[in-house]
């Protein structure tokens, strides 16, 4: 199954395809294996700081390891890390990625929203690199996590654009936007507004393209936020329930 995904991945995007992808199921000592429906590795946890650097370390997220090992999993020696399909397509292809954010720590962009109308992945001859979240244009698009402002102007085809660089090597990409409230160099917390929805750039109408990058590496976006109900479970690469 988790072979099958990489494929797909693999298959899928350009990026996915540029280095020759080896079929090595380990990171660094640890085996990847599937278990409870995720895929990840079994790993000694010391205590509960010891865990938590594991989980910034590996991009995974608390909420998926509570899941996955119980709500007493912090007394456990043992614990099984699940990762996100991307981050696996990364390692798969660059190597080893150290990160020092977790997905907790993003928010939707877009309080409010019913659906999500482009997920992440093969879009018919392309590799959509994001999420697009439609929104009546001015609808205010926020930061998704502390950080700092690194592009905030018009490009070709994302039209009026805001990237936001965070720890980690963790990068947030918010395209189309009628007008931008940020400039280059801004400080910007969590849930600060940085712009507004619009349909500038390559664009068919007003949403938002949202993306989260490590470094300039495309990760699916509903592997770092928080579950919502108005996202298709199909549409997530990974299993939630
Ligand atoms: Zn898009």
């Amino acid at each position: 199954m988790k072979a099958l995904v990489l494929f797909i991945l693999l298959a899928a995007s350009p990026v996915f395809t540029a280095v020759s992808a080896q079929d090595n199921d380990t990171i660094g000592s640890m085996k990847i294996e599937e278990h409870k429906g995720f895929t990840g590795f079994w790993t000694e946890v010391s205590d509960k700081a010891n865990l938590d650097y594991i989980i910034r370390t590996y991009a995974s997220c608390e909420k998926k390891v509570i899941l996955v090992n119980g709500n007493d999993y912090k007394s456990l020696e043992r614990v099984f890390i699940p990762l996100s399909e991307s981050y696996l397509a990364y390692i798969k292809t660059k190597g080893i990625m150290q990160t020092d954010g977790r997905c907790d720590e993003f928010d939707w962009p877009i309080i409010s929203f019913d659906r999500v109308t482009s997920s992440f992945g093969k879009r018919w001859n392309s590799f959509h690199e994001g999420i697009d979240i439609p929104a009546g244009r001015g609808t205010p698009i926020a930061a998704a996590a502390d950080g700092r402002v690194i592009v905030a102007r018009f490009l070709e085809n994302y039209g009026y654009t805001v990237w936001l660089e965070h720890r980690g090597n963790m990068v947030t990409r918010y395209c189309h936007a009628s007008e931008i409230l940020v400039k280059e160099g801004d400080i910007v917390t969590r849930g600060q507004v940085i712009a507004s929805v619009g349909s500038t750039g390559n664009s068919t109408g007003n949403h938002l393209h949202f993306e989260i990058r490590y470094g300039d590496f495309p990760m699916n976006p509903l592997d770092f936020l928080p579950y919502h109900p108005g996202v298709n479970k199909n549409q997530y690469l990974r299993k939630i329930d």
